[in-house]
């Protein structure tokens, strides 16, 4: 069991912490004091600036090291807050390790979220971030829901955006298309091991190497599988990702929990499953719930299918609907959803109408789609992974061979995917890709 409160509650002022009253900058303090509340809101203008003196080399986008994902860029961007004084001035700063107690409320209860957004080098050799007033709002929930302290979500977009414009011009030079993956986080840094609401919290931006993961990462299977009749296990060779459905001891995310949040608690419990798909030569989980079959999501992106439906004969592009508080709110789903709703709207060429259905469906749908013809495509959608297309679902010793993702990806995954990368490359202006100037 929890312990219960060890440190009186008085303690919270009187206890030395990481954070001591005279690390308040004098912004902050006169930011305090000018305010009706004595809560100071996160305000990004009183950001300081220490550049690092010992600047590291970028490595090689396809390299090892990228393939690691350990490495960030010379500088983050940090932010303390307190109950007692709300937030302090934000530090843009050498990147490296920072200390908390052992206490700390985040190692001991998960009170952690984040959120995952690229920066692009573009076509046009402009750095841009896109739509990244969402990723913004989406972390203001999680942490929400994880009793982590409010904040204006505009601050945090201008935090991410100076690091960017410090760091991006040298870490994605010109000329080179690519991207580097932001991780904006908050831990709860409170040292008071009571099961409690945190006082003391760390937000922070890092900035980090990130391979190219739109292509299939799976392991290659075991050399007796190749080729093979399949066992349970993919087989190897073909594109598009493979899909392991989840069993039904293994919930990502339930009605009344908190899938719908980006908190670390989500993804932890599911790296077994994980782990045990890519052993078996699957490349993600495929997220099912409850004896019904309703599919959710695969891995950490949302799922589309495209299909014929039985009823209307049309085209649908069908995801899981957000009400039930289930899945991730996808920035790329919420995009792929607009785009088809505004240019799949009528039949152009080989490209024929499509409706646009968000509303749960079950793994037998899908099964259905598949015996009788009507399935056409299906494909993941998020930051990491971008448009994925899917070539198989294995569902509790059924395959379903997803039919145009065999060889490459179908027609309706490969436009959807075309439009977002010209958003995020600038080969399209759209509102949706946001300039980022550098640093020079
Ligand atoms: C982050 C995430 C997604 C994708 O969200 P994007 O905003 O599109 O990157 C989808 N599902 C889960 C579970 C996630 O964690």
């Amino acid at each position: 069991m929890a312990p219960a409160a060890i440190t009186p509650e008085s303690s919270g002022t009187t206890t030395p912490t990481t954070m001591s009253a005279s690390s308040l900058t004098q912004a902050g303090i006169k930011h305090m004091r000018s305010g009706s509340s004595t809560q100071a809101p996160l305000d990004a203008s009183l950001m300081t600036v220490e550049l690092t003196k010992s600047p590291r080399e970028v490595p090689h986008p396809d390299g090892d090291e990228t393939k690691a994902q350990k490495t960030c860029t010379d500088h983050m961007v940090t932010a303390r807050w307190t109950q007692a004084a709300g937030w302090e001035a934000p530090e843009l700063k050498p990147y490296g390790p920072f200390s908390i107690m052992p206490t700390a409320s985040v190692l001991h209860y998960a009170t952690e979220c984040f959120e995952g957004l690229k920066l692009y080098r573009g076509n046009d050799d402009k750095l841009r971030l896109f739509r990244i007033s969402r990723n913004c709002e989406r972390m203001r929930k999680s942490a929400a829901r994880i009793a982590l302290p409010d904040f204006d979500p505009q601050a945090l977009e201008e935090m991410i955006k100076a690091l960017c414009a410090r760091d991006g011009g040298k870490w994605l030079p010109k000329g080179r298309p690519g991207f580097l993956y932001l991780r904006p986080t908050m831990i709860a840094t409170d040292p008071a091991l009571g099961v409690q609401r945190p006082k003391e919290a760390l937000l922070y931006i890092i900035l980090c190497c990130f391979p190219d993961m739109s292509v299939s990462l799976a392991a290659p299977a075991p050399p007796a599988l190749n080729g093979a009749a399949t066992n349970g296990h993919a087989k190897a060779g073909s594109t598009g990702l493979k899909l392991l459905a989840s069993n039904e001891d293994s919930i990502r995310a339930w009605p009344g929990g908190f899938g719908y949040a980006k908190v670390g608690a989500n993804y932890g419990p599911t790296l077994v499953a994980q782990g045990e798909a890519r052993a078996r030569g699957f490349d993600q989980v495929l997220w099912i719930l409850g004896h019904e079959g309703y599919v959710t999501e695969a891995g950490a992106s949302n799922f589309f299918v495209i299909w014929r439906s039985k009823e209307t004969g049309r085209l649908e592009l069908v995801t899981a609907p957000l009400e039930e508080r289930i899945i991730l709110e996808g920035v790329t789903r919420a995009s792929v959803l607009q785009l088809a709703k505004e240019r799949l709207a009528k039949t152009v060429g080989e490209v024929e109408q499509v409706d646009v259905v968000e509303r749960r469906f079950v793994m037998d749908d899908i099964i259905s789609a598949y015996k009788d013809g009507r399935l056409v495509e299906a494909f993941g959608a998020g930051t990491a992974f971008f448009i994925a297309p899917v070539a198989l679902i294995h569902f509790r010793g059924k395959e379903i061979h997803v039919p145009t993702a065999e060889g490459e990806s179908g027609v309706y995954t490969r436009t959807i995917k075309k439009w977002l990368w010209d958003i995020m490359y600038g080969n399209e202006s759209h509102e949706w890709g946001i300039v980022v100037d550098e640093v020079q």
